[in-house]
């Protein structure tokens, strides 16, 4: 695993969330952008080099929603840059790690994801990234 691609927030509101963070790290929000498949709307800031997304519920099924509602709003996971996701993807599985997805996904700004359950990595919520260009 590489470095610490991005941080994900989990927020109730986009645009204040946006606003909040554009003040915060006095720079602008660079990408909006829907996953769909997640019931997702995620905002991307750069700061240096370090990435926060944004992410609110686009449905009341969103796994964001879900997590708001029992942990309120806060820090959602952590994302590792990759190089080879099914490469990684084998040796955590093999090292017993539980996989939240078994296939790579198509998450936001063009990367492949794939999360690893929290109870694996003592509470926190891992994503592996890998760029697809
Ligand atoms: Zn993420």
């Amino acid at each position: 695993m590489n470095k610490i691609e991005h941080i994900g927030i989990a927020v109730n509101d986009l645009q204040s969330a946006g606003n909040i963070y554009e003040k915060l790290l006095n720079t602008k929000v660079y990408k909006i952008e829907e996953v769909q498949s997640e019931g997702v709307k995620t905002a991307f800031l750069m700061n240096g080099p370090n990435k926060i997304e944004l992410l609110e519920a686009s449905n009341p099924d969103s796994a964001i929603a879900k997590f708001i509602a029992k942990k309120g709003e806060g820090i959602h996971h952590i994302a590792f840059e990759v190089d080879d996701i099914r490469a990684e993807m084998k040796r955590l599985k093999e090292d017993g790690f539980v996989l939240l997805n078994e296939e790579p996904k198509l998450g936001a700004d063009n990367k492949l994801v794939c999360f690893v359950h929290p109870k694996s990595a003592n509470g926190v919520l891992v994503e592996l990234c890998q760029s697809v260009i």
